[in-house]
């Protein structure tokens, strides 16, 4: 039986004001060749200076994914000949990378991770429709982190859920925004076969030539090209002719296939040596300090919100699926949790637990996606949301009035008490104010009173909507229809 051997290798731009070795601003610019000077464009006798922020946070990167951080580091030249690299070499690491040997857990299945390292980024050509190639030194020096991990994943959807882990922890560390149509966060992908026996022992060499599929641009797109890969190769096996050297295919969105581009080239030929103009990198201190300010990661926070608060498993993965919403939750939490204690215990406690995640992500998550606001920057805080659901779960809100007291908050950043008493939207539950509601609803109905005695019967849903409109959803619905079952049938 044949077996996958998948691999990959990330490389992660590092949200950094200014570039690795110059004073160069990092950040996209409007024109090509603004962000440039003399280090990043190369020229003869300038000197790179290490950006102290890229080393943190490709330390603090390495420690999240539970590496040992090298106590003595440095840099090294990589050399290639390319035009979107003016110095003809790369400043890179070799033999001392910031950080090797840690793992991830992707579900129960442990992904090691064989090294991190930093590097600047190489320029981009740009082909001209006139024929010619330019260049755009904007990028040139940027900092990105590559991390490569061992040949663990045991299918391409493995690989894709462990790049969205990982995205998700470089937005929580505040290391990258790590967007891969963007360009942020690139992948390629080292994939091949091994045959293997009933018990799972592997049958004949451990490794075979692989495929290294290059800079593969989205989620769905590097689960595409390891299935398409893999079935190729498959192929090849079956055919009694397993690839025997080791190329490098490029993922094609056109034609939803890899294409064969050069041979890989031996690690001699980058001709790799200490860059002489960076004095060693003692990271001891540094790494200490980093440890000391790493946040909660999101499959620990997950964990501990389902523990913690109640929330149902899918629900806390949604919301830590983005870190500002995740913080908002915990902050709404916080304040629910005196409600919570005066209100008594665990009933409570889930009640409210359900309410956040209901309002949260389907209600107010709503809302917010028609008007393109964000949880960050919406006029709602946590401390008046906790009060809405507490409200809620203490039913002096009905949901249907909730919605209108919910809007309004997130139009005026209004108290939640407030607005219901400005709308006069509190829950009615004084049954003889209720039964007051739906006897004057049932005297200015007669028509439809008379039709629903005659056996139309689904006329009770007009009658219930009538007294909601009349009390603004302010009373209980099923209440409202209990008692005009009551007046009706007598
Ligand atoms: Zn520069």
């Amino acid at each position: 039986m044949l077996v996958p051997v998948i691999g990959l290798e990330i490389h992660l731009q590092l949200k950094t004001k200014t570039k690795m070795f110059c004073a160069c601003s990092a950040h996209e610019a409007a024109a090509p060749n603004a962000n440039v000077c003399p280090v990043c464009t190369g020229q003869p006798g300038t000197l790179p200076v290490p950006n102290e922020q890229a080393i943190r946070f490709g330390i603090r990167m390495g420690l999240a994914l539970n590496c040992a951080i090298a106590p003595h580091s440095k840099f090294d030249r990589k050399h290639y000949f390319y035009p979107d690299l003016p110095k003809a070499y790369q400043i890179s690491q070799y033999d001392l990378p910031i950080a090797e040997k840690g793992f991830v857990m992707v579900g129960s299945h442990r992904i090691g991770i064989t090294r991190a390292h930093l590097e600047e980024d190489a320029a981009k050509n740009l082909h001209g429709a006139d024929g010619k190639t330019y260049v755009d030194f904007n990028r040139a020096g940027t900092p990105l982190i590559e991390m490569v991990t061992d040949p663990d994943f045991a299918s391409p959807e493995e690989a894709k859920a462990f790049l969205q882990d990982l995205r998700l922890m470089a937005r929580y560390l505040g290391v990258s925004d790590a967007d891969m149509e963007k360009g942020q966060m690139r992948c390629d992908a080292n994939v091949s076969l091994r045959e293997v026996d009933d018990a799972g022992n592997i049958v004949g060499p451990k490794f075979h030539p692989k495929t290294e599929i290059k800079n593969i641009n989205s989620f769905r797109n590097v689960e595409r090209a390891l299935q398409f890969e893999l079935k190729r190769q498959a192929e090849l096996w079956a055919a009694g002719s397993p690839p025997s050297v080791t190329t490098t295919r490029g993922w094609d969105d056109a034609t939803q296939g890899t294409k064969e581009q050069r041979v890989k080239e031996a690690e001699g030929d980058y001709r790799y040596f200490p860059e002489p103009d960076i004095p060693a990198l003692e990271l001891a201190k540094i790494a200490e300090e980093e440890r000391a300010r790493m946040p909660e990661l999101p499959a620990a926070r997950r964990a501990r919100f389902v523990d913690e608060y109640g929330l149902k498993a899918d629900d806390a993965k949604q919301i830590c699926e983005d870190p500002a919403l995740s913080e908002f939750t915990e902050q709404v939490f916080s304040e629910l949790g005196e409600w919570t204690k005066a209100n008594g215990g665990a009933t409570e406690k889930q009640k409210a637990a359900n309410l956040v995640a209901g309002w949260l992500l389907s209600k107010l998550g709503g809302l917010l996606l028609e008007r393109n606001v964000d949880v960050g920057s919406m006029k709602i805080d946590a401390e008046n949301f906790a009060e809405f659901i507490s409200l809620l779960a203490s039913n002096k809100l009905s949901s249907s009035a909730g919605m209108t007291v919910l809007t309004e908050m997130l139009e005026t950043g209004a108290d939640p008490s407030d607005v219901m008493e400005a709308k006069r939207l509190g829950n009615i539950e004084d049954a003889s104010v209720i039964a007051e509601i739906v006897d004057r609803v049932l005297g200015n109905n007669p028509e439809i009173v008379e039709r629903y005695r005659a056996g139309k019967k689904e006329l009770i849903q007009v009658l219930v909507g009538q007294v909601m409109k009349e009390t603004e959803g302010a009373v209980d619905a099923k209440i409202a229809r209990n008692m005009l079952l009551v007046k009706l049938e007598s």
